[in-house]
């Protein structure tokens, strides 16, 4: 760590700074780093084929015999997912809650990298060395298992990674949040929090799992349609939730979409839900009678692969929804999402399905703390610095706002990329690193400017083609242009787009001097303005056009 003095203790968020979602923060200090959540989000029909972004490791990756370790938080894959792609990169030990650990083993098993992983367990509320960092795990709840804030104690002072977390009184699996370890930290005094921002423009509070299922007995009692439940499957107090609604109404639990099966396994596996009887696949449920089951289903932000558009779609193999029958949105809508959402939706009320959603007292409640924990976590920690994170920039304004509000001295919302040095000294940005994008395309991780995305991305918008000409060495042509066109509306039909384009190009090379023929250059790029032309001219589209040419002898 040349760029940083010796006492310097830095925070280097790579993502999730001014970028929804996409964790990926360091702390550096004497030398060493140590990485904190290695997160990824998923794409939008922007990046066509892609369906996974990760934040651009170069900056660790360069320093790699520097990274005493990695510590994830928790399951989500915000905070984990790129871990099996970027860890070829990185190579360093990792540690992780059982659940973590469970869902992470899957990852890095399916990758080929489980035997050359050292990944430890922790056990909420552990205290370990890392390098120069000594760490102790705070449990929070969130709205899945084993979430832990980070206590990271250094000789230049004592810094909170919160993680993602709320307040829930009544997490109903797992432990409540240690608010006593946390006063006890305020107590011995906490130099900065680095912290959630998520809902820092929500009033109140998240409220609790435990409202969740009230609502839900409620809602489900006295039907005698099938009931369906979509959630995010790694929130296990909503599986067990819905477990015990559907127990107490005497209906069949029916699991219908991969992720939930793994969660359920991942869950098992570390000693949850261990009262909950064994769910139904799909190929059984989905013939009982309507009144004996309740559908736990993923898709609950519209996945047009996901068991709920199919099964709302009539394209799934045994599950179907009519008249009489209920969907509970149990979920909050991610923005961007809300279009996906509504048709499937859509599609539900069409067939006579009842659609509750968020917006319906009580069947949701976020997992990210809103105002009023947000100003209890400052009550309890009393830090001098706070530095919001996870979130859009307005959410991260509005939370370095609130925490100045809460006599917190400083308060610094910095972008990917900056490095913060916390101490000694004055707060300050004191350097800005390579950070950014990497895009998850088939088996492989690229730049967010590689090119044959953008090209395919172009593609996508415009369509293309080729243009292969044959000529002799002159550049006579030995024979009629040869056209292929892909992703171009032709309802004038093809062969007539295809005919006058082999016409234009043509007429095009005629133009050309016979020096000029002889020049593969010239030609190809006559033959492909050309026809280009000639499409923007029929089509109005700009498409990606290439040409080629083969001289014989
Ligand atoms: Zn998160
Ligand atoms: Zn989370």
């Amino acid at each position: 760590m040349t760029e940083f003095a010796e006492d310097e203790l830095i925070f280097l968020p790579l993502g999730g700074s001014g970028e929804i979602g996409m964790n990926m923060n360091l702390y550096g200090f004497a030398g060493q780093w140590l990485l904190v959540d290695l997160g990824i989000t998923f794409a939008d029909s922007e990046q066509p084929g892609i369906d996974i972004i990760t934040p651009d490791p170069t900056f660790i990756a360069e320093r790699r015999d520097d990274l005493a370790g990695l510590i994830i938080t928790h399951a989500h894959e915000d905070h984990l997912g790129a871990v099996a792609h970027l860890w070829p990169r990185l190579r360093c030990p990792i540690w992780a809650t059982p659940f973590a650990a469970a869902l992470l083993r899957n990852k890095l098993e399916e990758a080929g990298l489980l035997r050359a992983v050292t990944l430890h367990i922790i056990e909420p509320g552990d205290k370990l060395e890392i390098g120069p960092f000594g760490i102790e795990f705070i449990p929070l709840t969130h709205s899945t298992l084993e979430m832990n804030a980070l206590a990271i104690r250094t000789k230049a002072g004592l810094v909170l990674h919160t993680g993602d977390w709320k307040l829930d009184p009544n997490p109903l699996v797992g432990p409540k949040s240690d608010e006593e370890a946390l006063r006890r930290l305020g107590d011995e005094g906490v130099m900065a929090l680095i912290g959630d921002s998520t809902n820092a423009m929500n009033e109140g509070t998240s409220g609790s799992e435990l409202e969740v299922r009230d609502t839900l007995m409620k809602i489900c009692a006295d039907r005698t349609g099938r009931i369906a439940v979509a959630t995010f499957a790694s929130n296990v107090a909503r599986i067990d939730t819905v477990a015990k609604v559907a127990a107490a109404h005497d209906r069949h639990l029916v699991l219908v979409g991969r992720s939930l099966w793994r969660i359920v396994a991942a869950a098992r596996e570390c000693g949850y839900l261990k009262d909950m009887a064994p769910p139904l696949k799909d190929d059984q449920g989905g013939y009982l009678p309507p009144d004996k089951v309740m559908f736990l289903c993923t898709g609950c932000q519209g996945e047009a692969r996901a068991a709920l558009a199919r099964i709302a779609s009539g394209n799934h193999r045994h599950v179907m929804f009519e008249g009489g029958d209920v969907v509970i949105f149990s979920s909050r809508v991610i923005p961007g999402n809300e279009m996906a959402i509504s048709r499937v939706q859509n599609r539900l009320l069409w067939n006579g399905v009842e659609v509750i959603g968020e917006k319906e007292d009580g069947v949701h409640v976020s997992g990210h703390p809103c105002r009023d924990e947000l100003a209890e976590m400052y009550r309890l920690v009393r830090p001098k610095i706070a530095v919001p994170v996870h979130g859009e920039y307005k959410h991260m304004l509005a939370h370095a706002e609130l925490a100045r509000s809460m006599q917190v001295p400083e308060a610094k919302v910095i972008e990917n990329g900056q490095a913060l040095r916390l101490s000694p000294g004055a707060l300050d940005v004191v350097a800005e690193v390579q950070s950014g994008r990497l895009f998850v395309d088939g088996d492989v991780v690229v730049p967010a400017n590689d090119d044959g995305v953008r090209t395919r991305r172009k593609l996508s918008f415009s369509g293309g083609g080729v243009v292969i000409l044959v000529t002799d060495l002159e550049g006579e042509l030995l024979a009629d242009p040869e056209l292929v066109l892909q992703g171009l509306a032709t309802d004038k039909g093809a062969t007539s787009l295809v005919d006058e384009g082999a016409r234009v190009v043509e007429a095009a090379l005629d133009e050309l001097p016979k020096s000029a023929r002889k020049n593969d250059g010239r030609m190809t790029e006559a033959a492909r303005i050309a026809l280009r032309r000639l499409i923007r001219d029929r089509l109005g589209k700009r498409a990606v056009i290439e040409a080629r040419i083969i001289r014989l002898d």
